[in-house]
């Protein structure tokens, strides 16, 4: 599959938006967000005309298929299945965005971005209720424990990451224990629990055209 290998910061840039792609660099001043405000490239200072209402719906949709580091395709398939479960597609889409195994790992502070997460559960380096699970598009359910496997707990990176921790908000539907080095899924997200700004109708939007 097809993977982005440039500049991380470059995507947030050209979505003028920080989506904490890189780790702690990411809380800092040193962040690219901040430091430039205008999108990348030859024209990113010169001036934009009015965007097209696909336009926002496109950008919308590039923002939130970034942040959770997922290819179109991948996107495509998990927009295709929120659509056909119960209620609001575009919630939907979010909550199985969230419930992946990798972001899972991320949320709950184990690794600095969700890229390091998916490389971390790539390399089994987790387990879902005691079994070792190497599937970064693994849903979880309500009442799973996600725990890092014994033989990894001395891992340089996770003990990095997880003197960061403090910095981090873990979000509500998430518990962490971390003498344990174990996180809890107490309940499945609600909409209101996700703070990340997202206009999930646009995608919505876009993806019925
Ligand atoms: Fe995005 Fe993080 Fe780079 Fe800031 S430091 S531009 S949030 S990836």
């Amino acid at each position: 599959m097809a993977r982005y290998r440039g500049s991380v910061c470059r995507l947030c840039r050209r979505e003028m938006q920080k989506l904490y792609l890189k780790g702690d660099r990411c809380y800092g001043d040193k962040c690219a967000v901040e430091r430039r405000t205008y999108p990348p490239g030859q024209h990113g200072q010169g001036r934009r005309g009015k965007a097209s209402d696909y336009g926002i719906q496109l950008r919308e949709k590039q923002k939130v298929k970034r942040m959770y580091g997922l290819a179109e395709n991948q996107f495509r398939l998990t927009y295709k299945r929120a659509s056909s479960m119960h209620g609001v597609t575009g919630h939907n889409l979010l909550q199985l965005l969230e419930r992946r195994l990798d972001n899972v790992v991320f949320r709950l502070g184990f690794a600095n971005s969700r890229t390091q997460a998916r490389q971390w559960v790539r390399h089994s380096h987790f387990t879902v209720n005691g079994h070792k699970v190497n599937i970064p598009s693994a849903l979880v359910k309500a009442g799973d424990v996600v725990a890092v496997v014994q033989t990894s707990r001395e891992l340089g990176q996770l003990k990095e990451a997880m003197e960061a921790v403090a910095r981090r908000t873990i979000p509500g539907w998430l518990e962490l224990d971390v003498k344990d080095l174990s996180g809890t899924v107490k309940a499945l997200p609600t909409r209101e629990e996700l703070t990340m700004p997202m206009q999930e109708q646009l995608i919505v939007e876009l993806y019925s055209r």
